[in-house]
């Protein structure tokens, strides 16, 4: 039997572990249980993979995403490990040999979905053979409050009477103290020990702009990303998704929509792709996400405005699992702003629930509109501190502009006052830019004497004021029709006791274009074309198989290929990534590759 660390250089072929996943493997070597906590892509899989073959007999992992272990089990496969997964949709003869083999005890590895395991047959046949642990992936989904609920994974604390020597290990990507508390207890992990990691996914860059015209915006966004990239885009409406993905498909992309409107075998079709074949684009609603957990997507975009920053964070952590720097947009606008603090204050919850709801929203517009590092808010409300500005957010590389927005916002707030507090955005900004449209005409308004105070700045510029005041808390949004009041803050700011320093506008027209980080931003010029010709290798290889690209594969180890120009296997086996079976396997079709281009 091999020690972990001979598993990891010689199986998975790489040279070290990170941190903690030796501590969290020694817990399970030594026979006691362990519940760990970390990010999207901090490498968790190998935390109970390799205790799973260090220790004797079969490692049963629990998993509620039916696409997730296939790709897992057909990853493993290609290394040569003895994994296999059973749930509903694998052929009953398929069953029994599986089945066989773990009675048999040449299984190192058995995917199971909660509802497969808990089957008195399945339990009774696992009482029957030796386990070497029990994995419980996605443990988030026994707690009751969290979006991922499943009543199964309640039952599964029947593990823990009924297999008492085995030992257990938990596994979870979400953050929060409350949500652990509750996995510890149903699943009596009490006396676990616990390894909880930063939350931080320092390879995920952050942008957040305020939308001005969205489709240019996205464009440019993705001119930056590398071509052929994986990436989501997430939109609020079905309309928009459909739209957003056909003027995609115009624009020459190959975009597709997913949303839950659509037939389940187009849903299943355009997932398919997105696993599959590479540079594939979805354009989603929130529907899409949970259980893809596809390694190599370089960038996730929100059209629209989050609900909250726990779903910004969960959905923009879809990209870069596989660590490789990613990049990430989110346009939101006034509209964004006013709808949704309509839709809490419309909302039929108690008063409590909509104080809760509306904290939540301001935490994500505030998040929109700081002028400091973005992640160290972000991870600030996650109670956890990021001592330097992280150097990968938007607004550490352009540190944004301000001016100084009192007299602006004065003008703003007298309008709104003398309009009566119970006008909406558009028709006050029409008042101050002196319109005499039949709205405003209609209610005397032009007769007022804030009417045409504000012909110094563009109606873009007013509705940037309008947003942060409101966002600031000077303005809040009421009744039906939207109309604007007055808050308490406002006193200070009227009476000049404060000034006010506002985001300016980013300048109009083409913005200096920074490209992106993208998976072969480090390599030079002169390495693209055997970067591009590995990973045609590595294509034509996955779909021979009939597997995704990265399971042959992950980009960082193409990325060590093209770095190192490897010429013998021996060489090639150096390259973090590269194990023995798959240097057996692949070896010799990625050496023919490297060859036909001159080391430099
Ligand atoms: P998670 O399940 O936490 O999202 P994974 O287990 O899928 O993360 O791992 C994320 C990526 O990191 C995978 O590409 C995996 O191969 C890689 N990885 C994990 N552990 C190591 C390690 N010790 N050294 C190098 N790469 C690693
Ligand atoms: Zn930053």
């Amino acid at each position: 039997m091999q020690s972990p660390q001979q598993i990891l250089e010689h199986i998975f072929g790489y040279p070290h572990f990170r941190d903690p996943q030796a501590a969290v493997i020694d817990t399970l070597m030594a026979g006691n249980d362990a519940l760990v906590l970390m990010p999207t892509g901090g490498g968790k899989s190998l935390c109970y993979q390799i205790p799973a073959l260090a220790r004797s007999g079969c490692g049963v992992v629990v998993s509620p995403l039916i696409a997730l272990m296939q790709d897992q089990v057909e990853a493993l496969q290609e290394a040569s490990i003895r994994a296999a997964f059973l749930n509903s949709s694998v052929p009953y003869d398929e069953t029994l040999a599986i089945e066989d083999q773990l009675l048999h005890g040449t299984l190192d590895l058995l995917y199971l979905a909660p509802e497969r395991l808990l089957q008195p047959h399945t339990l009774s046949l696992l009482q029957r053979v030796e386990l070497s642990l029990f994995a419980i992936d996605e443990a988030h989904c026994v707690s009751q409050w969290g979006h991922d609920f499943r009543a199964n994974y309640l039952q599964l604390n029947c593990l823990h009477e009924q297999f008492p020597c085995v030992p257990r290990i938990a596994l979870t990507a979400t953050a929060d103290q409350r949500t652990r508390a509750e996995i510890a207890r149903r699943l009596n992990l009490e006396t676990a020990r616990h390894f909880v990691s930063s939350f931080d996914r320092p390879n995920i860059r952050y942008r957040i702009e305020p939308k001005d015209n969205p489709r240019r915006q996205l464009l440019q966004f993705l001119c930056g990303t590398q071509k052929g990239s994986a990436g989501i885009i997430y939109c609020l409406s079905r309309a928009k998704v459909e739209n957003t993905a056909e003027w995609l498909s115009q624009q020459g992309y190959t975009a597709l929509p997913y949303h839950a409107g659509l037939p389940a075998a187009t849903r299943a079709e355009h997932q398919r792709r997105f696993l599959r074949e590479e540079g594939v684009i979805i354009v989603a609603t929130i529907a899409f996400g949970m259980g893809i957990d596809k390694p190599d997507v370089r960038f996730v975009v929100h059209l629209d405005l989050p609900k909250s920053i726990e779903a910004y964070y969960q959905e923009t952590g879809r990209a870069g699992r596989d660590s490789e720097p990613s990049v990430t947009l989110l346009l939101y606008g006034l509209e964004d702003v006013v709808k949704l603090a309509q839709m809490v204050e419309a909302s039929e919850g108690s008063e409590e629930h909509k104080r809760h709801e509306r904290g939540r929203l301001n935490a994500m517009l505030g998040l929109c509109e700081i002028t400091s590092c973005r992640r160290q808010a972000l991870l600030h409300y996650f109670a956890e501190t990021l001592d330097h500005p992280c150097g990968n957010c938007d607004t550490c590389l352009e540190p944004p502009a301000t001016w100084d927005a009192s007299e602006a916002a004065i003008k703003l707030l007298s309008c709104v006052y003398r309009t009566g507090q119970r006008f909406g955005a558009s028709h006050v900004i029409d008042v101050l830019r002196g319109s005499r449209n039949e709205k405003v005409r209609k209610f005397g308004h032009d007769q007022l004497s804030t009417h045409g105070i504000g012909k110094d700045l563009a109606t873009s510029e007013w509705r940037a004021v309008m947003r942060q005041l409101i966002v600031r808390g000077y303005l809040e949004v009421t009744g039906e029709f939207q109309g604007l009041r007055l808050t308490e803050l406002c006193r200070p700011l009227l009476r000049r006791e404060t000034s006010l320093q506002l985001r300016k506008l980013p300048a109009k027209g083409p913005r200096f274009v920074s490209r992106d980080a993208s998976a072969s931003e480090d390599l030079a010029c002169e390495d693209q074309p055997l970067w591009q010709a590995l990973r045609s290798c590595r294509k034509a290889l996955a779909e021979e198989r009939g597997v995704p690209p990265y399971v042959v594969f992950h980009d960082a180890t193409l990325r060590g290929m093209v770095k190192a120009h490897p010429q013998t296997r021996s060489e090639l086996l150096a390259v973090s990534g590269v194990g023995a079976s798959r240097l057996a396997r692949f070896g010799d079709t990625f050496l023919a590759v490297l060859r036909d281009f001159p080391k430099r």
